[in-house]
């Protein structure tokens, strides 16, 4: 039986009926029966979290554990969370979770690929001294994503820019898209000139990088959350000036690349799980306008993800909450309705 579904579709803002048939969205009212699973409100193509990396029991165990990966997984479901995307995961998602009905949409990009010629890495990257070669296999193999380490952090070498050019473009002449963690001024400027499709957390984002990533068509996803909660550690670390000094620039930089034209999108990376609702309030208090703030965590990541929304043919993902987000953007917390892929998940 379809489902049917009565509000205010966003991002457009128009009160109406929908239908879903199994995995599709329809507005033109269906023979037969239909079930209303929602009456009033405000629907949305469900939450993403585009920068997340489930998969560990704890953050001090980076081993991939399926049992941890499907509690994390639910848990941004049961936030209202639709899609994901996996800049980065431990191991391999477990067979027959992708398909399985009740999962939200998932997009990964396989391990973290490393340079060798970096200075340091994790012990769960995997180092490579041919990153183009490297990055075009795991984009094949992942989506059609591949999650280059730019740099590793705000004091060390970053990746040189030839490698990171000649690695974009071999990932683009195969129709794939680059991820590139970058955490300090000279990895993002390097990832900014090489034109990836994604710069991560973005700490002390030199100023031209806004113009160079809106030139091409880079978003800039800036986990402002997990960043937000280190500030308490790293205020005893003797090289904390430093890190502040990069942070409160990637602040800044948030507004000034919407502002330019770049589409900022919400990632949480760490723990606590289906938490992007918190990532959205960050979003807005770095200066994003509310809307577009939620749209970042909602429409406009999907149509990233080439997910399409609420529109005629798009995929059966609502959900449904009492009060506008773009007004009050605290009620993205309490979905009052969630619909995955055509079924009623609560
Ligand atoms: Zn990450």
């Amino acid at each position: 039986m379809a489902l049917h579904l009565r509000g205010t579709t966003l991002p457009d803002g128009i009160h109406r009926d929908l239908w879903l048939l199994g995995d599709r969205i329809t507005f033109d009212r269906p023979s037969g029966e239909a079930q209303t699973v929602a009456d009033g409100g405000y629907l949305l193509p469900g939450l993403v979290d585009v920068h997340t990396h489930p998969g560990s029991p704890s953050e001090d165990e980076p081993v991939f554990d399926p049992e941890a990966f499907a509690e994390q997984i639910t848990a941004h479901r049961d936030a209202g969370t639709t899609a994901l995307r996996f800049p980065g995961l431990l191991g391999e998602i477990p067979a027959g979770v992708r398909e399985a009905p009740d999962t939200p949409r998932m997009i990964t990009a396989g391990r973290w690929l490393a340079w060798a010629g970096l200075s340091k890495s994790a012990d769960f990257h995997t180092v490579t001294d041919d990153l183009v070669t490297a990055a075009v296999a795991q984009t094949k193999t992942h989506d059609g994503w591949c999650k280059l380490m730019g740099d590793w952090d705000y004091e060390s070498d970053p990746v040189p820019y030839d490698i990171l050019r000649a690695v974009t473009d071999a990932v683009h002449a195969v129709g794939g898209r680059v991820a590139a963690h970058c955490q300090s001024a000279r990895g993002v400027l390097n990832a900014s000139r090489a034109g990836v499709d994604s710069i991560e957390h973005g700490m002390g984002m030199p100023e031209e990088c806004v113009e160079l990533m809106a030139t091409h068509g880079t978003v800039y996803v800036p986990t402002l959350t997990t960043f937000a909660r280190r500030v308490p550690d790293i205020k005893d670390n003797p090289r904390g000036r430093l890190w502040h000094e990069g942070h409160r620039v990637m602040i800044r930089r948030v507004r000034e690349a919407h502002d330019a034209g770049v589409r900022v999108l919400a990632g949480t990376d760490s723990a606590p799980f289906g938490n992007v609702a918190t990532e959205v309030e960050h979003l807005i208090a770095a200066g994003l306008p509310t809307d577009v703030a939620v749209g970042a965590a909602s429409w406009t990541a999907r149509d990233f993800l080439g997910l399409p929304g609420l529109v005629e043919g798009g995929l059966a993902d609502v959900t449904v909450y009492d009060a506008d987000p773009r007004v009050e953007p605290g009620v993205l917390r309490h979905p009052r309705r969630i619909v995955l892929r055509g079924r009623v998940v609560r």
